[in-house]
């Protein structure tokens, strides 16, 4: 099994060191091909406009979109998780890319700057379900995104409460967001909808391996189904001895 972790910036290296920590061996990507031997794809934390203008460059987003579309599993962390959102807020001027696929809204800097980086304890009982051990996670936001909106089918993992110093965002034209973001005392910071699955905050900088060993579940999951459908949509081997050969011609 290979798993990719796009490597155009960000905590790409910790990412593969954490899926070694499983004894899983970690791909760096960066070419649109390179994605097509993949089981899944890990997109790292780091600055999300700088990495989208780095996928530009390297005509990442068709590959990126397809391989999201083939319901092919795609872990995103705090940058990577705004990369898969449907629409982010919260943006430098002029936007960014995204790849979308994750039926949610996101806001780019919830949290605050650099500066209101933290950890907190997050209770994932989905986590401890899966994995085992306790429900709590050691969380650490940096420059954290927050998911201000879920859809129907995404599956809300985790969430954590909103600082009480958290003046709210600001979402240039969209007031009647922020106005629902100001009375809200929690926010969503992980989420799972089918192959794809979001975290606001970063797993791979901590020693707990659970995520990544939840993920693999996902990719293992989804690499069985694909068995099962080749299998069933496979021709019986009787018929095919019942139908005649070809005439292949022969050279002598
Ligand atoms: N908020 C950052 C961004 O916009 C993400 C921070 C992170 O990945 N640690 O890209």
């Amino acid at each position: 099994m290979v798993i990719g972790v796009l490597a155009l910036q960000g905590s790409f290296n910790e990412h593969i060191a954490a899926l070694r920590r499983i004894g899983v061996k970690g791909s760096e990507i960066r070419k649109p091909e390179q994605l097509e031997c993949l089981n899944a794809l890990i997109i790292p934390g780091g600055e999300s406009t700088t990495m989208a203008k780095l996928a530009e460059y390297h005509n990442l987003f068709p590959a990126l979109r397809e391989f999201v579309r083939a319901g092919k599993p795609v872990w995103g962390t705090c940058a990577g998780l705004i990369f898969l959102a449907n629409k982010a807020v919260g943006q430098k001027s002029g936007g960014q890319e995204l790849i979308g696929g994750l039926d949610c809204v996101v806001h780019r800097n919830f949290f605050g700057s650099q500066l209101q980086s933290f950890e907190i304890e997050l209770s994932v009982p989905k986590l401890a379900d899966n994995e085992g051990g306790t429900d709590i996670c050691r969380g650490v936001f940096i420059r954290a995104p927050g998911i201000l909106e879920a859809g129907p089918d995404v599956e809300v993992l985790a969430d954590c409460p909103v600082p009480s110093d958290n003046a709210g965002p600001v979402i240039p034209g969209g007031e009647d967001l922020e106005d629902k973001i100001l009375f809200q005392d929690r926010v969503i910071v992980a989420v799972r909808q089918g192959n794809l699955l979001g975290t606001a905050f970063h797993p791979e900088l901590t020693s707990d391996t659970r995520w990544h060993s939840f993920f693999l579940k996902m990719v293992k999951e989804t690499d069985e189904k694909t068995l099962q459908c080749i299998s069933t949509s496979e021709r019986p081997m009787e018929n095919f001895h019942e139908k005649k050969p070809y005439d292949l011609p022969i050279f002598e």
